[in-house]
């Protein structure tokens, strides 16, 4: 059984706190690994060797800083397969998949190499006579991030690229479920050039949240996960004076209009809805089709797609098209809330209970499920199930369909299939959800634009990447500046125009 270790001030530390998270291989349901579950003493020791490092990196000119990254990618790339296995290992996504969980991640990292142009301030010459007025962006000094366990490649660097390349030292508490990969990012980035304890990865659960929410050092926090932790450490972590932005959880619904092609709207849906096991932020989880007759046909190309659906672990190489959920409580809550859709009254048209796949009897696999019929009151549409369930929604309507995605409150990605231009564009002007897909099931924005939600999927202003991840780890310093040759006689007592 392997012990694993936290990273600070670039050794690999064991933990002391005497407390560790099993960590699963869920294809297997085999525990392979223990994390060491950080106590606040130790997230307080990793946040002094940050502030200790951190003034000479802020110092350090952006250029350099960026040169880490651009290496930081080249080391991504030659360690890529192994990087993906380590993934696939402890979450269970397929080995494409994880590759592209470090992929979307890398190209945030690119998209930060060019920090000394996102970091040019602003300049007036002569904002009045012989005054010079300019704003620098400066680092906030110690920042801290929070991720999930769906995304432990890509989140983690969505946050760490642009905190470093803005000059600050960042704190990592990844999740507690699938550490390994977050580790070996730290170690690459000192290999990279990274000097020692600008980057730490503090393991950990409830207690190392709450260490970094209420540390005095620790100027922002970052959050990805669920909505419940999201409101509480937006809200702790505001009332403590720090800059957060929390990312929360999802029901993304799809719209298919009558007009739509059945087949590529049914193609969508099936590796929206089901791709990962159904745990991405922007699965699609509900299908609207407007009408009964298209709800009709899509459900007729949608059930021999579901059915011919590989389930399997990552080591069975590239036809599986999904693995299993990341533990056994994942699959409890799913299987729970299939029940309830059950009980309620929703149609169970592909029905993925007791699956089994010979040899991994006790891995943490769920087989597909569609649903039809599916009412707003139900809980399988209230809650986000994170599994590889699609609840359909029939709506008689493009304004009833309209209203349901709008009406929950849930608000990360959307999308409508349609071939109607007029629809498309009302659809995306009108609808409150933050990213939108046209004829594109998972609309995540790439790297240089930016990646939020909208109501209870998000807590704060800025957006993560792209360039409000400029603004969110640095501050504005604004200076006005005349020199002696330019200053009157006496004292000014009235607040007034420069001139
Ligand atoms: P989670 O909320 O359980 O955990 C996220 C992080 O919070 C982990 O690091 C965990 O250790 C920590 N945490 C858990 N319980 C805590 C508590 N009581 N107090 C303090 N910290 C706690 O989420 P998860 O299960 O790891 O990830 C899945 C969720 O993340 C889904 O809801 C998904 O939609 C969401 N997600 C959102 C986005 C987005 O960008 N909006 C992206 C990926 C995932």
């Amino acid at each position: 059984m392997q012990e694993l270790t936290h990273y600070i001030n670039g050794e690999h530390v064991k933990g002391t706190s005497g407390r560790f998270g099993d960590v699963y291989n869920p294809a297997t349901g085999e525990v392979i690994a223990k994390a060491p579950l950080a106590s606040t003493a130790e997230v307080e020791k990793s946040v002094e060797v940050a502030a200790a490092a951190q003034p000479a990196w802020g110092a350090t000119n952006p250029q350099r800083r960026a040169r880490v990254l651009m290496k930081f990618v080249d080391l991504l790339n030659r360690d890529m397969d192994k990087l993906a296995e380590a993934l696939s290992r402890e979450h269970g996504k397929t080995l494409p998949d994880a590759a592209g969980d470090v992929q979307r991640g890398l190209e945030v990292v690119e998209y930060c190499i060019g920090a000394p142009q996102m970091l040019k301030g602003e300049f007036t010459d002569g904002a009045g006579p012989g005054i010079d007025m300019y704003s620098m962006r400066q680092p906030l000094g110690v920042s801290a991030g929070i991720t999930p366990f769906n995304f432990p490649a890509m989140i983690p660097m969505w946050m760490f690229a642009p905190a470093l390349a803005c000059g600050n030292a960042f704190i990592l508490k990844p999740s507690e479920r699938d550490p390994s990969v977050p580790l070996m990012l730290a170690e690459l980035m000192e290999e990279a050039g990274l000097p020692k304890g600008l980057l730490q990865v503090v393991n950990g659960d409830k207690e190392a949240v709450d260490a970094i929410l209420h540390n005095p050092v620790i100027q922002s926090v970052g959050f990805v996960g669920s909505t419940p932790i999201a409101e509480y450490i937006y809200g702790t972590g505001c009332a403590n004076g720090k800059r957060v932005q929390c990312f929360g959880g999802a029901k993304n619904h799809m719209i298919i209009m009558p007009d739509a092609d059945m087949d590529q709207a049914a193609d969508a849906l099936v590796g929206a809805g089901y791709g990962a096991a159904g745990e991405r932020c922007m699965a699609i989880s509900v299908a609207v089709p407007v009408g009964d007759e298209t709800a009709d046909r899509l459900i007729e190309k949608l059930v021999p797609r579901i059915e011919k659906l590989k389930v399997g672990p990552y080591t069975d190489g590239n036809d599986v098209d999904y693995g299993p959920v990341v533990t056994a409580a994942a699959k409890a809550n799913i299987e729970r809330l299939v029940q309830t859709g059950i009980d309620q009254g929703a149609k169970l048209v592909v029905d993925g209970r007791g699956f089994s796949l010979q040899g991994y009897e006790d891995g943490f696999f769920v087989g597909p499920h569609l649903f039809d019929n599916v009412s707003p009151d139900m809980d399988i549409y209230k809650t986000e199930i994170f599994g590889p369930v699609l609840s359909t929604v029939r709506a008689g309507s493009y304004e009833e369909a309209l209203k349901l995605a709008m009406d929950h409150e849930m608000g990360n990605g959307t999308a409508i299939f349609t071939r109607d231009g007029d629809t498309a564009r009302d659809f995306a002007s009108r609808i409150n959800i933050g990213m939108v897909g046209v004829n594109v099931p998972i609309p995540v924005p790439l790297a240089y634009h930016t990646f939020g939600g909208w109501k209870k999927s998000v807590f704060g202003d800025l957006n993560q990447h792209g360039p409000d991840a400029f603004k969110f780890y640095t501050r504005t310093k604004t200076v006005t500046a005349r020199w002696p040759s330019g200053l009157k006689e006496g004292g000014e007592f009235h607040f007034k125009p420069m001139d």
